[in-house]
């Protein structure tokens, strides 16, 4: 998308909100596809507040070239969006999502402090080797109880709350994406994991990407909004963009789930000029949107293939 630097991104109707998404990724990691200047051009476009690149980290321990780049290719993709964060400053956003396996804590946490992230993106994609969210293992829901798949991983994501490796816990019912449901309500763990969650004091995304899953509802569910606005988790937003017209998708309907589960306000994240972690700060829906930096004319370069999602 070519933007006219003279011109101010026109701001289409139906993404109206603006709200900042901190979850995207790009064809480093096998299965998306976009460089990081086609996400930025996108948000630009659509008027979001800011934008975070957030790829898959490289995966540990075995090496999985369709689910997230090389360890040696994270430094290139470090640069090319510390890159866009000078030519957007205060739009753009240098992020990661980091795999939390308890076996791979210490890894990833090295791989964490030897780069300048502004944010990290804690997600759980497995219990022991399963990965439950690959479309390609789908039959590891009928070999186990449902019920305690639901445990094991909410005891899980209790867990990366309270790692303090992240900033932000990625799509906190990911379980659900295929449409298996517990068959009892679990409101114990529930109650327990939103505890930790609020303890540990980490933010928690509304990722639109569910919307598209058989699932067919963002992450996390209302009852689970409702129960995290309850006990003052704080809330941000990602569309889990695997294409760059994906950037901001739906985040009206994001804004409107956030409102009825009693959120009067949402997270967003400011850089610090110094490094480390950006700090976070509180806005209230309908406020106008935050300049979107200068820009650029480095910021687009061709596409790539357009993998599907495993
Ligand atoms: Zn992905
Ligand atoms: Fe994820
Ligand atoms: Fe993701
Ligand atoms: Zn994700």
């Amino acid at each position: 998308m070519a933007a006219d630097p003279a011109q101010p991104p026109t701001v289409p109707e139906e993404n109206d909100v603006h709200l900042p998404d901190y979850h995207t990724h790009t064809a480093r990691c096998g299965h998306a596809s976009g460089h990081p200047g086609e996400y930025v051009e996108t948000a630009l476009a659509k008027g979001l507040m800011a934008i975070g690149i957030a790829d898959h980290i490289p995966l540990l321990p075995e090496r999985a070239p369709e689910l997230s780049m090389h360890a040696c290719e994270l430094g290139d993709y470090v640069a090319e969006v510390e890159g866009l964060k000078a030519s957007f400053p205060d739009f753009v956003l240098l992020g990661i999502e980091a795999d939390y396996r308890p076996h791979t804590v210490s890894e990833v946490r090295s791989l964490l402090d030897s780069h300048p992230f502004d944010y990290v993106i804690g997600s759980v994609h497995h219990l022991g080797t399963w990965g439950f969210d690959d479309p390609r293992q789908m039959d590891g829901y009928t070999e186990r109880e449902i019920d305690d798949v639901w445990v094991e991983y909410f005891e899980l994501v209790g867990d990366a709350a309270e790692s303090g490796l992240f900033t932000i816990l990625g799509h906190l019912d990911l379980v659900k994406k295929f449409g298996y449901r517990p068959t009892r309500t679990l409101n114990v763990e529930l109650h327990r994991l939103v505890d930790r969650v609020a303890r540990a004091g980490v933010l928690v995304e509304i990722n639109t990407a569910g919307l598209y899953r058989p699932v067919g509802e963002a992450y996390p569910t209302l009852d689970i909004l409702r129960r995290l606005c309850e006990a003052g988790v704080a809330i941000t937003f990602g569309s889990d963009a695997h294409q760059p017209r994906e950037v901001g998708r739906d985040f009206d309907h994001a804004a409107a789930l956030a409102q009825a589960a009693g959120y009067t306000e949402f997270s967003s994240l400011v850089r610090r000029p110094e490094g480390g972690r950006a700090q976070v700060r509180l806005n209230h829906f309908g406020a106008p949107a935050a300049s979107a930096g200068r820009r650029s004319s480095a910021a687009s370069s061709s596409a790539s293939g357009d993998a599907p999602r495993p």
